[in-house]
């Protein structure tokens, strides 16, 4: 697959303690995704760093922080660079509108799934390939599917209980869609909200089929 700079920027600032400009450096010493970070010489990009021209983002980095990256790299997060920002996205409301806020991060990144998971609403079943498809074929009425809608959502089952995940068998929390997560608001719990989701998801099928 052919990638551009930017996309490959973007790949690798997914790595936890990579950011944009070192992504951009990165990129130009030929190290273009996380995995030829995860393999790289620590000593040897160090070096590269500090060779580097000043004007296009290179600083004087430590062998020591290189490793760091290498091990972020290593560790596969950047896998989960969306569960990730779904993650600091409901810590954030929670903190904000005083809800209780309980989630085992690791178990929530296992719930979540990696980036390249197809995830689907828990109520109408419209998945994320799905609105691709949709968007695709401009049957997507939203203006701004990119700030809410592109990808799902997290919803509190019982909207009376927080944010709480502690594994499959503790858990207050469904992966849902924008459409569903915006009717179901905080008025109605999971069982209530079932046949509006079954409802939607008839809407959806036509639009699919159509
Ligand atoms: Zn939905």
């Amino acid at each position: 697959m052919v990638r551009t700079k930017e996309e490959a920027i973007l790949d690798l600032t997914k790595v936890d303690e990579i950011g944009k400009t070192t992504a951009g450096c990165l990129y130009s010493i030929g190290i273009k995704n996380p995995d030829d970070l995860a393999s790289a010489n620590a000593q040897a990009v160090a070096d590269a760093f500090s060779r580097g021209e000043r004007g296009k983002g290179f600083y004087n980095v430590s062998v020591n922080s290189v490793q760091k990256w290498i091990l972020a790299a290593k560790s596969g997060n950047w896998k989960y660079s969306r569960a990730k920002e779904r993650l600091a996205a409901i810590e954030q409301r929670a903190r904000e509108n005083k809800i209780e806020y309980d989630i085992d991060h690791e178990a929530f990144r296992e719930f979540f799934g990696e980036d390249t998971k197809n995830r689907e609403c828990k109520y109408c079943g419209i998945s994320e390939a799905d609105i691709q498809r949709l968007l695709a074929e401009n049957k997507i009425l939203r203006k701004n599917i990119d700030i809410r809608g592109k990808s799902m959502e997290i919803d509190r089952k019982d909207p009376k209980k927080g944010y709480i995940h502690r594994g499959e068998d503790d858990s207050n929390i469904v992966i849902c869609c924008y459409w569903c997560n915006n009717a179901k608001t905080d008025e109605f719990d999971a069982e209530e909200f079932e046949p509006i989701g079954e409802a939607m998801r008839k809407v959806w099928e036509k639009r699919l089929r159509s």
